[in-house]
């Protein structure tokens, strides 16, 4: 019998979704997951890895379903992870990347109001470090000015000045982690770290010949996903609610990100003989370096990364090396 906390987590069914079911239902977290009925072969996955998470049925473009959900889970807290979050998607779709990562936070804020909830529970932003795009200052802290370079960036600077808007003007508790990005075992595959790491394992099984990639340029900060909800969770256990930048420290390119998987994969002159750069991938506008600063976490939530860069990478393919020898 769960004894613990009651949470309702939006984009349950993501990355970062299913990472933060685990640790919270490790934390005695009665667990709900609010899931897009549009795609219900998710909702099924996340059923076989966590039965005991309780699905919710609702979508952030529908305020009437939010309410409902709000009523009938009554959460202590809430994390708003539900997004449109693949930058390059929201370059095909702006309209509904501003409608779901954008208006999707503001229509659960104000379903919270709306059942007289803003008092009793507390709120996490899934905010990104892709709202500091083209950087105005290295390395980015919650103080850095946001300049978002794609609509998926300026999407998130609303929800995240929204959230900061709420908080102010009806005291409520709400804390957003600006995270730099995160990788793991459940990335989806359209992001170019998976894409990376799932492509070298095909190869090195000689189920593929190339990998296509846009650019080795970009400089990311990258840590593991695992490590991250961690800092979700602390954000919310708080007195106080704060914004927290959420990183390793660390850059490396994603040509660097590529010829560590390939090294790994024992395949040494990888980059040249496999790498095909490829237009279609390339965005309209590039965030070009990103790189956190993650100190007042590190002071106010005792929190740290603990998986390394080639650790990422190494359990990342260790993994798609798995899938891809189990299927064909
Ligand atoms: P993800 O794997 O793309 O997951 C996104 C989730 O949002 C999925 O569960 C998806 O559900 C759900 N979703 C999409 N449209 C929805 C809608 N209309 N209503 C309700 N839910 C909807 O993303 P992630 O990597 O886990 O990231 C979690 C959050 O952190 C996102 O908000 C992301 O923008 C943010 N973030 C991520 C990173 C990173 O590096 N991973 C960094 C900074 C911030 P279905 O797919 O089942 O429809």
């Amino acid at each position: 019998m769960k004894t613990g906390k009651r949470a309702l987590i939006t984009g349950v069914t993501g990355q970062d979704g299913m990472h933060l079911a685990e640790l919270l239902l490790s934390l005695n977290y009665e667990v709900y997951g609010l899931v897009n009925g549009q795609r219900q072969a998710n909702g099924e996955k996340l059923a076989k890895s966590f039965p005991e998470v309780i699905q919710i049925r609702g979508d952030l473009t529908d305020f009437g379903s939010l309410t409902k959900a709000l009523s009938v889970v009554s959460p202590d807290e809430i994390y708003n992870l539900g997004a449109i979050s693949f930058v390059g998607m929201s370059f095909r779709q702006p309209e509904m990347t501003a409608n779901i990562t954008g208006l999707g936070t503001l229509r659960l804020l104000e379903a919270m109001r709306s059942l007289g909830l803003e008092k009793q529970t507390r709120f996490y932003q899934a905010s990104s470090s892709e709202m500091f795009g083209k950087v105005q200052e290295v390395p980015q802290t919650e103080k850095t000015q946001f300049y978002p370079r794609s609509p998926y960036g300026v999407a998130k600077v609303f929800a995240h000045n929204t959230c900061v808007n709420y908080r102010e003007a009806y005291d409520m508790h709400i804390s957003a982690g600006i995270l730099f990005n995160h990788e793991g075992e459940h990335r989806g595959y359209e992001f170019v770290t998976r894409k990376i790491t799932s492509t070298v394992a095909r190869i090195k099984l000689g189920k593929a010949n190339e990998l296509r990639l846009g650019t080795l340029d970009p400089q990311r900060d990258w840590g593991y996903a695992g490590d991250y909800v961690k800092a979700m969770q602390l954000m919310l256990q708080q007195d106080v609610p704060d914004d927290y930048v959420i990183a390793t420290g660390e850059t490396h390119s994603v040509g660097e990100f590529a010829q560590i998987a390939f090294e790994i994969a024992g395949i040494s002159d990888g980059i040249e003989k496999y790498v095909k750069i490829d237009d279609e991938f390339k965005r309209p506008s590039e965030v070009d370096l990103l790189i956190g600063d993650a100190s007042k976490a590190k002071k106010q939530l005792s929190w740290k990364p603990q998986v390394s860069f080639r650790e990422l990478i190494e359990l990342m393919l260790e993994n798609d090396l798995r899938i891809e020898s189990d299927t064909k």
